[in-house]
């Protein structure tokens, strides 16, 4: 049996004005699922990927990650949120920043490598998002896409056990969304190929 990754058990949040944005919700992820949460705008769907990371704190609900409880106040923010990784709608890339940097900053400071190793993986993912190109262009200099594919490269560079997409295409024209969606689905099928 494939090896349980991620657990949600009934969550619940109500934010401080009252709206009570996520009710009871539960699911599980295994090792090599991709699992898409679909729903209206506004039914919650954000609001349970913030807590799975801790960006919030749920009102009620218990999120495991191997089998470890991760949302007590015992457990390390950080070292939740460099095993589980994010990518938004916003990108949220340093702006002053050049591609690679982005890309190795989370390696130098959270995993502690030195700068030749954290450039040697950041090339590494950054090949797998097709981007090797413009490792010394700024994302003021990229299109939608392309800084999309690099936030993907640096939230998988870190080695996350869980990737989290929130709408990762929403901020996207149309004819940017292929290059984004054909990349997160060839790494889901290499990590499903790796799991085997
Ligand atoms: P979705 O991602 O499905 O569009 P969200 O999780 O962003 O939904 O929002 C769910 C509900 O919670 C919405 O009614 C939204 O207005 C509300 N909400 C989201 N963030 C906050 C916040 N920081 N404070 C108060 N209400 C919020």
């Amino acid at each position: 049996m494939p090896e349980n990754v991620l657990r949600v058990t009934d969550l619940h949040k109500i934010y401080a004005g009252g709206v009570h944005a996520v009710r009871g919700v539960s699911f599980e992820v295994n090792e090599g699922e991709s699992v898409a949460i679909i729903g209206p705008s506004g039914g919650g769907k954000s609001t349970v990927l913030r807590c799975i990371n801790r960006l919030i704190e749920p009102t009620e609900g218990v999120v495991r990650l191997r089998g470890e409880r991760i949302n007590t106040p015992g457990a390390d923010v950080n070292d939740v949120r460099s095993r589980i990784g994010m990518v938004f709608q916003s990108f949220e890339l340093f702006a002053h920043l050049k591609v690679l940097d982005n890309v190795t900053l989370g390696l130098r400071h959270v995993r502690k490598m030195s700068k030749e190793e954290a450039k040697e993986r950041a090339l590494s993912v950054l090949e797998r998002v097709d981007l090797l190109d413009r490792i010394d262009a700024y994302p003021g200099n990229l299109s939608g896409g392309q800084k999309q594919r690099v936030a993907i490269a640096r939230a998988l560079a870190m080695s996350p056990e869980v990737m989290l997409f929130d709408e990762p295409t929403s901020a996207l024209d149309p004819e940017l969304m292929g290059s984004v969606l054909a990349t997160i689905r060839r790494l889901a099928d290499q990590t499903l190929s790796m799991g085997k």
